[in-house]
């Protein structure tokens, strides 16, 4: 016999849109229960300020919002678990996911669970993750007082990275691949005009130096369009190359995209019904913290739908 705990609505992430669903279904007497991940308060909690959420007319840090949002959940009594799934049986009618700790049943599930950072494939970068190398500028940056740094990529997250690492490092490279940048132009623009970042174009990072002993050394830099090879010190490597989609446990049991995103349809309803998927998990194009909140409350309201749809039927003659 099963020990699962039967929840009505479970919500796997707790960043804008697994919150968001939490404030709008806790409010909607659904009783939610948030599973935390590996992640608490998402991507958000790894940023800066945020400029760009309403309702923050001088902008807002980016643990802090996630914080207020949390407190919101709780105050319609979201229940929320630290706790990170391992394992998810979408299997209708009812869904089972599985934790270090337990196993939870669900009526409804609402995925929101994000996206992960891409890193450079290179061989010892995780050797040297924490000593050196690094996803997360706010995060790290602190450390980096004086210091000479490189940030990989030429979109939203580099110029931003670079622009906030500029506040401590002595010098900040920014190594983009091609010869323009992605980013929108207020972002470039401000990284640009910052004196102390400077821009490596047509460059690719082709190898890691350091050792666990050491931390890392440098880098090696390879100019993609001349094959020229280059040593370039530095203490700290930044890379913010894009994020993947944190969808593995679902592979094979819901339709996702070639990026593996969750693919949705009618707003947030996936290939199953009763499950939906709201954030960065479900959004390739726009990946905002505003964006997640606004699919998370569909979802949360979806998800209240569908079980009403439930008891109807159960109550039907
Ligand atoms: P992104 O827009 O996908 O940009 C990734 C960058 O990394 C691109 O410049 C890409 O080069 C480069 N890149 C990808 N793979 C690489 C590799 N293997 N080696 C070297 N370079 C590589 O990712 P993002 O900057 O994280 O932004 C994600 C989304 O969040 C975007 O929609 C962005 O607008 C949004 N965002 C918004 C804000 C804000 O509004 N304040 C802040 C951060 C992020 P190519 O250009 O050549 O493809």
């Amino acid at each position: 016999m099963s020990t699962c705990t039967v929840e009505d609505l479970l919500i796997i992430g707790s960043g804008p849109a697994g919150l968001t669903a939490a404030i709008y279904a806790a409010r909607a007497n659904m009783h939610p229960l948030v599973l935390h991940g590996s992640q608490p308060g998402g991507q958000l909690t790894t940023t800066t300020r945020v400029d760009n959420f309403p309702g923050f007319a001088q902008g807002v840090e980016g643990p802090d919002l996630m914080q207020v949002m949390e407190q919101q959940a709780l105050r319609f009594g979201t229940r929320i678990q630290q706790e990170t799934v391992i394992k998810a049986d979408l299997t209708p009618p009812v869904f089972e996911v599985t934790t270090e700790g337990g196993c939870y049943q669900s009526r409804a599930l609402i995925i929101a669970t994000g996206a992960s950072a891409k890193m450079l494939g290179l061989e010892n970068e995780w050797e040297l993750y924490g000593r050196g190398v690094s996803v997360c500028a706010t995060c790290d940056g602190f450390f980096y007082k004086d210091k000479d740094v490189v940030v990989v990529g030429g979109g939203d997250t580099a110029m931003e990275d670079a622009t906030f690492l500029a506040r401590f490092a002595r010098s900040v490279t920014v190594v983009h691949r091609r010869d323009s940048l992605r980013a929108t132009p207020p972002l470039q623009q401000r990284a640009r005009d910052n004196e102390r970042i400077r821009f490596r174009w047509n460059s690719v990072v082709t190898s890691i130096d350091g050792t666990v002993e050491t931390g890392l050394q440098g880098i090696t830099l390879e100019n993609v369009e001349t094959g020229a090879q280059e040593k370039v010190e530095c203490d700290g490597l930044f890379v913010a190359i894009g994020h993947k989609p944190n969808t593995d446990l679902f592979k094979g049991q819901i339709k996702l995209n070639e990026g593996g995103f969750v693919q949705t349809h009618n707003h947030t309803a996936t290939t199953i019904p009763g499950v939906f998927a709201a954030g960065d998990v479900q959004d390739e194009e726009f990946r905002q913290a505003i964006t997640a909140a606004g699919s998370g409350a569909q979802a949360a309201i979806q998800a209240e739908r569908f079980l009403e749809s439930l008891s109807d039927r159960r109550a039907a003659p």
